[in-house]
């Protein structure tokens, strides 16, 4: 790691100290916000979650943009494409003229389907609260929102522009709002993204890349008993591409291949002539995906060329590998020493999961993407929120926008945050 930038100005802890009686306010929005059933399927409700948002900015900027995103594409359980309709997205700029320009994003969406059971807030002990999405991430909505309103406040507001983007499909891999970002890309020079820090406060530097895919599997139906020979079993078929496909872990280093979910067959007096299987490579190295994508024909191949037996493959990689750029490394240190200079001790650790900040880093902006609240268990119904980590990370968050303003300030031009050309 680099030496961090700037230490935290006296000037600007005043500022930081507004947050200090926002506590109740944050944890009433968060607990509104986490009540709303928004699972990514569930369009009406991530809308309202957008609708909601629209009103907690209202104070900040009057320049918002509801942006619709294009389905996403499924292969169901019959081997055929469909389309899921998603909510939409909801842009907000301030300042698109100012020197410095960061981008702000926190998804609106869960991995909690309107049928889930999981669809209430209660209260664990004192400190924590339990409760669907709260710390994934609409905890994070509420850190960002609160350190935009200190930055507002502050005297150093003309030099930073911002723009936000509360997306509708994280959770499922951005497949509709990642155009969106990857635009925001194009004009911002630094990203704030407000996922979870890890439980124990890190904060995530390094990540894995990931790809979704689909296999599905045909063969021919015969009765099992008159015309076995003449039956070509799909399901044998899949289960020689997952044995194969599974086997390639391990043979280069940092890649995984998870055989995730496996549908086929029906009564078995019938040769089964379809089957579907759904897996999720994670991956270190961009060349990686071609290295998969390589492997995983080559089995296609072989198996295709048995009588009668047909794979395809739908899917894709849909987040390339983040890996730190030295202008990442040193947004980061920075987040860190103001951390530390808060009283709010943090690392940076790499991690195998991914975010949007996979796809603003492939994009080439440095970004920190787990400014967000202190909880865990995420994705489960025992998601945990530790309630006072809401002020102190909003206050992070706060004096990192303050301090890169405070320094722009004072003739700072940010030479390694800008991108060359
Ligand atoms: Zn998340």
């Amino acid at each position: 790691m680099v030496e961090p930038a700037k230490t935290l100005p006296p000037e600007i802890l005043p500022w930081l100290d507004l947050l200090n009686n926002q506590h109740d306010e944050m944890l009433a929005r968060t607990i509104e916000l986490a009540e709303i059933n928004s699972g990514s399927l569930n369009r009406d409700g991530v809308n309202q979650v957008l609708e909601k948002l629209l009103k907690l900015t209202s104070g900040l900027s009057k320049d918002h943009e509801r942006i619709p995103v294009s389905p996403w594409e499924v292969v169901n359980d019959s081997g055929e494409i469909i389309q899921h309709p998603l909510g939409d997205a909801l842009r907000i700029r301030k300042r698109p003229e100012a020197p410095l320009q960061v981008f702000l994003c926190g998804h609106m969406d869960t991995v909690f389907p309107k049928d889930s059971p999981f669809q209430k807030v209660r209260w664990l002990d004192d400190d924590t609260i339990n409760g669907p999405g709260v710390t994934d991430l609409k905890g994070g909505i509420l850190v960002m929102l609160k350190a935009l309103e200190v930055l507002e406040q502050s005297p150093w507001t003309e030099q930073i522009g911002w723009e936000i983007l509360f997306n509708p499909d994280e959770e499922i891999g951005s497949p509709g709002s990642a155009p969106l970002i990857q635009e925001a890309a194009q004009r911002v020079h630094l990203g704030m993204i407000f996922e979870p820090c890890f439980a124990d406060g890190n904060l995530a530097g390094q990540r894995k890349g990931s790809g979704n895919f689909t296999v599905v599997s045909h063969g021919k139906a015969a009765h099992a008993g008159r015309e076995h020979h003449l039956g070509r079993n799909a399901i044998r078929a899949l289960c020689d591409f997952v044995s194969a496909m599974d086997d390639l872990n391990g043979q280069r280093p940092g890649i995984t291949f998870n055989p995730g979910y496996i549908h086929g067959g029906g009564p078995t007096n019938i040769v089964p002539d379809r089957c579907i299987h759904k897996f999720n490579i994670r991956l270190e190295q961009p060349d990686d995906e071609q290295w998969c994508l390589q492997k995983l024909s080559e089995i296609i191949e072989s198996i295709n060329q048995r009588d009668g037996i047909q794979l395809e493959l739908h899917g894709g990689f849909t987040r390339k590998p983040k890996l730190l750029s030295p202008a990442n490394e040193q947004l980061l240190a920075l987040a860190k020493n103001i951390g530390h200079e808060l009283g709010i001790p943090l690392d940076i650790k790499p991690t195998g999961g991914c975010c949007d900040g996979n796809n603003l880093a492939s994009a080439g902006i440095p970004n920190i993407d787990t400014l967000g609240v202190q909880g865990g268990a995420i994705h489960s119904d025992q998601e945990y929120l530790n309630v006072k980590s809401l002020v102190p990370r909003a206050r992070l968050s706060a004096a990192l926008l303050l301090s890169l303003a405070h320094a722009s300030a004072q003739g700072d031009c940010f030479e390694w945050l800008k991108r060359k050309g």
